[in-house]
């Protein structure tokens, strides 16, 4: 094929023909790391934008952008020169002492996020963790909930990470068996209906937990109404609403914030992932003082959490949000990528789309083959999505992708499914 997205079939252009390296390193990997993961069969080796190229100077188009974590790209240039500068005149200090970028930090986030206060973390799963002891200590000292009973409704299918207590609420076995004993103090309702919602909540609950799309259970958008009716709920029995925006937020859907397309805001976001710009791992939970005061000093923390690096690359993802560039492209791209999808879906070459902005469940039909099948079929024309939950394909580009690049990769998707 003469289509200059292709990776070069046979061995790799560049010095004398190498070995191609993939299979070793893979096999390496296998030998020497836990299995708790199963990557397509590529070695990465340098990216650039939506871009990557593997060891064997093969290139792929990448639409799965780190699950999130890469809204802005791979590497862009503004964030390198961030990190750069910031490697260049302190990292880490802890938080025993304060440092120059800390206070920009804080106050730009909470602006960004309209609210009051940030307390930074690392990871994503750290950001829930302590949102729902913020949750729990805010029901005891403000709610006045007798000691050991507080509760959090959360959802089923929820995606919020890795932890003990996180997968003792998951309704995924796969994420959940084999690690009890579970934390109790959780209620799980079903997804996008509010009436079990509202029968849940009672006296000792403190919070509402959950993602405004559901991203890992195959881009779960829920129906119409339903986030304004939890906020409503919330709101009226005096629980706090918690966001976990940690996918969904940051420009994924064509807004900052996914909660945004019902005008919901929440008490508590939890953001993370996009946060580090892909350089580092950056995540924050955004709240009003009367949440967040709660905490004292000794009650949490972290000895990463608000570093002078992770404050500077976020600092700088701030102001590409601040553009609003970014979320408008991914409006646009995602109205684009939408209705391709719909026509797919049209021809019977799809199941079901779900989604918005420049995100996408796609379900194949499971006669045609897995999620995974399609990703490796995909793989070998030089487009990388991810598989979840069986035959559902995850499509989430970097919000620089090329309109053409994006054509291109969903003519791609079209000939898999129908070629
Ligand atoms: C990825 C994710 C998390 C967990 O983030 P980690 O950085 O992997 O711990 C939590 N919630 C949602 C919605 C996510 O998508």
């Amino acid at each position: 094929m003469s289509d200059p997205h292709s990776p070069a079939p046979g061995p790799a252009a560049g010095p004398a023909a190498a070995p191609d390296p993939t299979a070793g390193l893979i096999a390496a990997a296998d030998a020497h790391s836990a299995h708790n993961y199963h990557p397509l069969p590529l070695v990465v080796a340098e990216a650039e934008g939506a871009w990557m190229t593997d060891v064997a100077g093969r290139r792929y188009l990448d639409l799965l952008a780190g699950y999130s974590a890469l809204n802005f790209g791979h590497r862009h240039p503004r964030l390198v020169a961030a990190a750069r500068a910031q490697l260049d005149r302190v990292t880490l200090t802890s938080r025993a002492f304060h440092h120059d970028r800390f206070a920009a930090f804080c106050t730009e986030l909470a602006e960004l996020c309209g609210m009051e206060a940030v307390l930074p973390m690392n990871t994503g799963a750290e950001a829930v963790e302590t949102a729902v002891k913020a949750a729990r200590l805010w029901g005891y000292t403000v709610k006045g909930v007798p000691p050991g009973r507080a509760r959090i409704v959360v959802a089923a299918g929820n995606f919020h990470g890795r932890t003990t207590t996180i997968v003792s609420f998951s309704t995924d076995p796969e994420a959940r068996e084999g690690f009890g004993p579970y934390t109790p103090g959780f209620t799980v309702v079903p997804y996008g209906d509010r009436a079990a919602l509202e029968a849940a909540v009672d006296e000792d609950t403190v919070a509402v937990l959950l993602e405004p799309i559901q991203g890992e259970a195959g881009v779960v958008v829920p129906p119409p109404g339903y986030l304004a009716a939890v906020r409503e709920v919330t709101a009226a029995r005096g629980v706090l609403l918690v966001a976990d925006e940690i996918q969904s937020g940051l420009g994924r859907t064509g807004r900052t914030f996914a909660c945004e397309h019902e005008g919901v805001v929440p008490d508590v976001y939890v953001l993370g992932k996009a946060l580090g710009g892909g350089i580092v791992p950056v995540s924050a939970v955004v709240s009003s003082r009367a949440v967040l005061d709660v905490f004292t000093p000794g009650s949490h923390g972290s000895t990463f959490g608000g570093n002078p690096l992770a404050c500077a690359v976020a600092l700088e993802v701030i102001a590409l949000l601040r553009t609003g560039e970014y979320q408008q492209r991914s409006a646009e791209l995602g109205a684009y990528l939408h209705g391709e999808l719909a026509a797919l879906a049209a021809d019977g070459a799809v199941r079901a789309v779900r989604g918005r902005g420049l995100w996408a469940g796609v379900d194949v039909d499971p006669a045609f083959g897995s999620g995974r099948r399609v990703s490796e079929l995909l793989m070998e024309r030089g487009v990388l999505v991810k598989d979840t939950h069986g035959s559902t394909v995850r499509i989430a580009p970097p919000l620089v992708v090329a309109k053409e690049d994006l054509a291109w990769a969903l003519g791609q998707l079209r000939e898999v499914l129908t070629g």
